[in-house]
Order: structure tokens, then C-alpha cells, then sequence
């Protein structure tokens, strides 16, 4: 039906409830922007292979922005973000809108465009992209500006303004999003040559000028509202850097006169200190939080809130696939209401809802009692407007009852999902309850449990290794598929992959690496492998989540109790041991990776689900061993990325989180070598929780900040077990010669005793091709046996 919007005087299409948007005060923090079944990505890729042309790709994003804000519309919410579109990335994107591109990119002035834009993003013939890194702790990955005492600020792109006005064509005005100046300068990183003195936060008046353009224009073409992306706020700040934001919005106050601003923080709660600051901005009309993540935001409302400002308060969950439980979000925002005033509180998301799978309707295969435990980007949008509703007054009685439908049935699903037996499993419960207090470690300390394993390996001094995938080709990829499909029989399936298992093994044997592996060609990927073969785990067909530019990963979704009906690896580990004399080292995903890189039941603590997954890896662990195996490796590659944004968190997470790890192998023989391994370069904070994981060999991955870790064992930290710093970075098509690898191994041999050191490249090598690979691997096994000589 069409009707007339009580704020624009223009039609809209919009539901029947429209008449009572007057009293429903609705916010959608950002949406997904790479479409219901990755529009975006495709379009990308296509341009970028020069298969299509600039306007086709342009014609496809505006054809999902109008989409999105016509589905929010039509959903009566109030406050609709604008310019949480990207072509790449939203910092990236501020970076265009301050003109801050790094000189090596040779723009010279004016609108930046694609060529350029695309550069820093991915690089170009001539120059390599800027740095990615992730966003706080999300799965999601941004551009890092480079900025320098040197770094001109002019505004050269005016994105946010397009897309307010595209928007208000469409007939529907919505609120434009900025990324807060204070946290795109604490999002920066000093520019190359750069002295380590220099402030970041010196820019800040520069950045400043050209936000007050940008707000100026917005203002100039109709805009009312303004939202301020600051998630930077939740971090521990030092005293210079909170009143960064004193001094960043003071300074914007006489520009922002005429316009309502939203400073919306996400991802935890803001620290007392920190919210006591930023709501006593006079400037200021709103304040978005994050109630789902940040579980003490209610405690700081209920301390203080400042009169005559409005409450964005974010309760449906922008990081989760979980449907609202309508009950316990309405009576939060019924206490909030009555703190902060019955006008004053707009219901909103946790987060941008990017984070999140974009819509449910397109699952096809997951069946109707768990669907009906999930809301994905789309149904979110819903689930924010029937709360805001709920609290409007005045409601017919029409509307009334499709409200109350709504909480039926999000009682019914919160009732089915406690009662269904498909999540509660006993066994599994009262298995992980009696972890609680018991001990977890292995009975003989790591020196000797590694002259057990000598004795029974007989390695050489600097083994080699790597650390686990070959190449996956286009061949084994279609096999896989074939086989899922049905389209090739069970028998051929085993055939092709143990032949690809033969091939893998002996190449390894010719390249004379000492511990082998098997290629890892029966695993598209090393979560989704697993949770397939646990139960308590779901896959969606569509449930993409974009993790940087075009790249999307669906995680699965533990919805229930987890385990493991039968060995899922033991198969295969043995087919491949016995295809050589030599120790084959057996894989397999950690319970903390497994957690991190999945939608986690929020009907318990993560730690809990974390236990009950290492319960089930110790299962394969002990069947291995069994069968025979002497060498498992158990990945922790996102061991890092699950730690907590704020200090004061981050002793608890890592002491489950390692415990976990442990549990998976304290039962093991001494005999039994547990290898682990860890993605993402920073280590040194938590170098004492690696330690504490008490596994016998760790590969790490390092090419790329080679001096960083080896500085943590220079300063004296102790360390006794095995220990792999990869020797080549496998994220580049690059090979590295022998002497260069000699080099770095010396490097490490400087602050590593020989006799722990392990030479393997940085992580598996599925993504890289056999051109590669077998001289990359030749020729680190020639440096090994160079450095061996001489030891
Ligand atoms: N064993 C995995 C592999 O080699 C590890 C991958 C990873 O660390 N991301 O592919
Ligand atoms: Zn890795």
C-alpha cells in the first residue's frame, strides 16, 4: 500500500502501519552492503577482471542501496543510515573524504575516483595496496590510513552527500553516517618515515576543517540528523586521547548548529570514565550503545543520563544470527524509559548490522524450527521496529495484534530453543561441568615429554614442516563438489583423494621434509570441515558476511550442545601415514578457532560451548593417538582474534580459551607430540598464554614481523618447547631463495637455542599454486640442511 510519510512530503511506499510512525522512534546503526547473495562481490570481481564497465558496477550498488533503504522504509523505521554503503571499506571511504591519499598513489586533486580508490585498496601494477587490519574485534577488515605530519586534508569525496540526496529522491530521508574524526585518527597508523614521535592526534584540526565542509553540505541539502561513528570509545583511552574528543566536538559545535548529532559507540560498553565525558558534550543530541556486547551499559544509563538527549540504545544484536527475545528487550527498554524520558529513547541495533548474515528468507535448506530461532540483517530491521512500536502509545487495535503476533512468536522460539532436544544434550552438559576444577595439563613437563618423542621420531636438529594445506586446484575443488552433490559415488571420492594424498606425500618425501602432512584436500575450509561432522552445528546456504572488499565467510552456527558422533579425521590421518615411513603429522581445528570463526549460541557463555568443542576435538586427539598417529597438530589460528577489546577482559578470555586448548590433548601419551598453530603476527602481549597452552611444538606466523616476535625472546622470555617461526611469508606468489631463508633462520637462531627451533613456512599453502610451492618448499629445506652443518 501507498500512504503519506508524517515526515517528507513526498509518497512513499511503506507498510499500513505508517500512520503511527510519529510515535515509534526506530535507528538502524549501518547495514550489510554486499546484498542477499553477494551482489556486490560479483559485481566487483567483474570490474576489477575489466568484464564489466565502471557504470555497471555503479548501477548495481545503487540498486542494492535503494533496495535496502526502500525494505527499511517499508518497515517503519525512523532513522535510516546513509552512506553505510561501500565500495570497499567505510574507512577507506573517510580516508577519500579527507583526501588523505598516500603520495605513492600519484593522485593529483579533485573527486577521487575508482582507479584510485581501488588502488589503495588492493594496489596496483606498479604499487601494493595499503595495510588491512581488523576492525576492533570483528571477523571484518579495514584500510589503515597512513597520515603523516605532511598529509594534506582536502575534501575529495563527496559520497555521504550523494547518498543522502540519492536516498532523498527515493523519498526517504535518512540519517548520514560519518566515521567519527577521533576514531579515523586513532584508526591510523604513522605514514613510512614518519618519526615514531609524531602525534596523530596533531591532526585533528586538519581532519576537523574538512568535516565542517562535509557537514556544512549536508546541512545545505536538507539533512536533520547526523551520526558520528566513534566505536573507538569503548577502548581503554588515556587521558589525551578522551579529550581528543572534548576538543574534536567543541570544535565542531557552531558548524553542527541546526542539526541533531548522534555519537554512536558499539562493540562493548565505554568505560565510566569515558561515558562520563562524551555525554556531558553540550553539542550532542544523542548517544548510541551497545546493550548486547556491552553488558555493564545499563548499569552507566542507571548512573547518570543527561536530560533532554536522546537514547539510541542498541538491544537487538548486530554480531549474531539469533532471533530478539522481544520479552527481555522490551522490559530493558521500558527501565531505560523511564530514566531517560518516554520521547528521548529510540530503539536501534547493537551494531551495524554488517556483521550479521543479511536475510533469512533466503535459506532454503536450514529447516523451520531452527530457522525459527534466527534473525538475520532483515529480520533485525523487523525485530527493531516492533520493539519501538511496543513502546509507542496510541497503537490501534489492528496494530496491536500484529505487534502482539510477534511477541508470540518470539516466545514460542525462545521457549523451543530451551526446550528442544536438538540443543540440550546431557551427557555433553554434565561432561563439561565436570571440567570445572579438575586439572587440564599433561602429567610430564614439556622438556621431557620431548626427549620421550625424540626417541621415538628421531628428527634432525631444525626439522622441517609445514603446516598442513598444499594446493588446493580447480580439479580437487570440482571433486569435492561432485561429491556433495551427489554426482560422483563414495568409492570415487576416496580414490581421488587418496591418490591427491599420494601426490602430496610424495612430494614431501622427494623435497626430504623431515614431518610430513597430508594436504589437507578433503577440507574446503578448516571450520566448516568440522562443524559438519559435530553436532550442534548449522550451515546457512547464503549466510555471507563481508571480511574485507569482496572476500565474505559464512560461519556456521552453533546452536546447540556439541559433539562428536563419530571420528571425523582418523581415516584419512591413517590412509596417509601409511603411504610412508616417515611421521605424518595429523590435523586438526582447536576448539577456541572453531568458536571465533562461528555465530556462537548466546544461551550460555562462550566458554561453556568452548569446553564442550574441546571435548569433542580430545575425542579425535585420543582416537588418533590410537590408531597410531605420533604427531597431531591442533590449529589455533584465531586464538588472538577473540581477545577482548578492553584490558580488564582479556586475562579471563585467554584463561579459558587456553584451557581449552589444553583439554583437547592433556590425556595424550608423553610420547605424543602436540603441535599447535597461530595465524595473525602480533603475539607479544600474549606470549605467556602461548607458553601456558603447554604444547610441545608451535608454528607461528611471523615473515611479515619477523623482529617483533623475536624481541619478546630477547628480552628473556623462557621458552622450552618446540618452535616454528614461519621462515617465508605464503601469503605472497613470491619464492624465496635459500640464502634468504638461511638468513632469517640465523635471525632466529640468534635468540632461539637450535634444539627447539622448527623451519616451516608461515601457514598452509592451499591458496598458493605447485609452481610455488616446490621451490619455495626446496629451497627452505636446503637452507635447513646448510644451517645444520654448521651447528
Ligand atoms: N592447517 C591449516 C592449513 O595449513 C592452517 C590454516 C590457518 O592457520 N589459517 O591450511
Ligand atoms: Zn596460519
Amino acid at each position: 500500500s501507498i500512504c503519506q510519510s508524517s515526515r517528507l512530503s513526498v509518497v512513499s511506499p511503506c507498510s499500513l502501519y505508517c500512520v503511527f510512525s510519529r510515535n515509534m522512534a526506530s535507528h538502524i546503526v549501518g547495514y550489510p552492503r554486499i546484498g542477499p547473495k553477494r551482489e556486490l562481490k560479483f559485481a566487483l570481481e567483474s570490474f576489477w577482471d575489466g568484464k564489466s564497465s565502471a557504470k555497471d558496477l555503479q548501477k548495481v550498488a545503487a540498486d542494492l542501496r535503494s533496495s535496502i533503504w526502500k525494505q527499511m522504509a517499508d518497515a517503519e523505521i525512523k532513522y535510516i543510515p546513509s552512506n553505510t554503503f561501500s565500495y570497499y571499506d567505510q574507512v577507506l571511504d573517510t580516508t577519500a573524504m579527507l583526501g588523505a591519499v598516500p603520495m605513492r598513489y600519484g593522485w593529483t586533486g579533485g573527486e577521487i575516483g575508482f582507479d584510485t580508490y581501488f588502488s589503495m585498496a588492493r594496489g596496483n601494477v606498479s604499487v601494493p595496496a595499503m595495510e588491512m587490519t581488523k576492525w576492533f574485534d570483528t571477523n571484518y577488515h579495514f584500510i589503515v590510513p597512513e597520515l603523516g605530519p605532511d598529509t594534506k586534508f582536502t575534501y575529495s569525496s563527496h559520497k555521504a552527500v550523494s547518498e543522502y540526496k540519492e536516498a532523498k529522491a527515493l523519498g526517504i530521508d535518512t540519517v548520514p553516517v560519518l566515521i567519527g574524526p577521533v576514531s579515523y585518527l586513532l584508526l591510523s597508523k604513522p605514514a613510512k618515515g614518519v618519526e615514531k614521535s609524531f602525534s596523530l592526534l596533531s591532526l585533528l584540526g586538519k581532519v576537523l576543517a574538512v568535516y565542517k565542509e562535509v557537514i556544512a553540505e549536508l546541512k545545505a541539502t536538507g539533512a536533520s540528523w547526523i551520526q558520528f561513528d566513534e566505536p573507538t570509545l569503548v577502548l581503554d583511552l588515556d587521558s589525551h586521547q578522551l579529550q581528543a574528543f572534548t576538543e574534536a566536538y567543541t570544535e565542531l559545535q557552531s558548524s553542527l548548529v541546526g542539526l541533531n548529532v548522534l555519537i554512536e559507540s558499539y562493540f562493548a560498553d565505554v568505560p565510566a570514565e569515558t561515558y562520563k565525558t562524551i555525554t556531558s558534550l553540550n553539542c550532542i543530541s544523542g548517544f548510541g550503545f551497545d546493550f548486547v556486547r556491552g553488558t555493564k551499559t545499563l548499569d552507566l544509563i542507571k548512573s547518570g543520563f543527561p536530560s533532554g538527549k536522546y537514547l539510541f540504545a542498541g538491544v537487538v544484536d548486530g554480531r549474531n544470527v539469533w532471533a530478539n527475545d522481544l520479552d527481555s528487550s522490551l522490559s530493558a527498554l521500558k527501565e531505560l524509559e523511564a530514566i531517560v524520558g518516554k520521547d528521548l529513547l529510540v530503539v536501534s541495533t547493537s551494531c551495524s548490522l554488517m556483521h550479521t548474515a543479511v536475510d533469512l528468507i533466503n535459506e532454503t535448506k536450514l529447516d523451520s524450527e531452527i530457522k525459527s530461532w534466527l534473525a538475520f540483517a532483515a529480520q533485525k530491521v523487523v525485530e527493531v521496529n516492533v520493539l519501538a512500536k511496543s513502546l509507542a502509545r496510541g497503537l490501534d487495535e489492528g496494530d496491536m495484534l500484529i505487534t502482539n503476533g510477534f511477541f508470540v512468536n518470539s516466545n514460542a522460539a525462545q521457549d523451543s530453543r530451551k526446550s528442544s532436544p536438538r540443543v540440550t544434550n546431557e551427557e555433553v552438559q554434565k561432561a563439561a561441568a565436570a571440567l570445572k576444577g579438575s586439572d587440564h595439563r599433561r602429567a610430564t613437563a614439556v622438556s621431557a615429554r620431548l626427549d620421550a618423542q625424540q626417541k621415538k621420531l628421531n628428527l634432525p636438529i631444525l626439522p622441517t614442516t609445514t603446516t598442513g594445506s598444499f594446493p588446493q586446484t580447480l580439479d580437487l575443488r570440482r571433486v569435492r563438489r561432485e561429491y556433495k552433490a551427489n554426482k560422483i559415488s563414495e568409492d570415487d571420492y576416496v580414490d581421488a583423494i587418496k591418490e591427491e594424498i599420494n601426490k602430496v606425500v610424495k612430494l614431501q618425501e622427494e623435497l626430504d621434509i623431515d614431518v610430513l602432512v597430508h594436504g589437507e584436500p578433503e577440507r574446503n575450509d578448516m571450520v566448516e570441515y568440522f562443524g559438519e561432522q559435530l553436532s550442534g552445528f548449522a550451515f546457512t546456504g547464503n549466510g555471507w558476511v563481508q571480511s574485507y572488499g569482496s572476500r565474505c565467510v559464512k560461519p556456521p552456527i552453533i546452536y546447540g550442545d556439541v559433539s562428536r558422533p563419530k571420528a571425523m579425521t582418523v581415516f584419512w590421518s591413517s590412509m596417509a601415514q601409511s603411504m610412508t615411513s616417515r611421521p605424518m603429522k595429523a590435523m586438526l581445528t582447536g576448539p577456541v578457532t572453531i568458536l571465533n570463526w562461528s555465530f556462537v549460541r548466546n544461551d550460555q557463555p562462550r566458554s561453556e560451548t568452548c569446553y564442550q568443542i574441546a571435548l569433542a576435538i580430545r575425542k579425535e586427539v585420543e582416537n588418533l593417538e590410537a590408531a597410531g598417529i605420533q604427531i597431531i597438530q591442533i590449529d589455533e589460528a584465531a586464538l588472538r582474534e577473540g581477545l577482548p577489546l578492553r584490558k580488564s577482559e582479556q586475562a579471563y578470555y585467554l584463561d579459558w580459551a587456553v584451557r581449552s586448548f589444553r583439554i583437547t590433548n592433556c590425556r595424550v601419551k608423553d610420547a605424543t607430540q602436540i603441535h599447535t598453530h597461530m595465524c595473525y603476527s602480533n603475539f607479544n602481549d600474549i606470549i605467556h598464554s602461548i607458553i601456558d597452552m603447554d604444547a610441545d611444538v608451535i608454528t607461528l606466523e611471523n615473515s611479515r614481523s619477523d623482529e617483533k616476535l623475536l624481541s619478546v625472546f630477547r628480552e628473556g622470555v623462557k621458552y622450552r618447547a618446540g618452535i616454528g617461526p614461519g621462515v617465508y611469508d605464503i601469503h605472497s606468489p613470491r619464492i624465496p631463495s635459500t640464502e634468504e631463508i638461511v638468513d632469517r633462520i640465523n635471525k632466529m637462531l640468534a635468540v632461539l637455542k637450535a634444539d627447539i627451533l622448527w623451519v616451516n613456512p608461515d601457514c598452509g599453502l592451499k591458496t598458493r599454486k605447485y609452481a610455488e610451492v616446490k621451490p619455495a618448499l626446496a629451497n627452505m629445506v636446503s637452507a635447513a640442511k646448510l644451517l645444520r652443518k654448521e651447528l
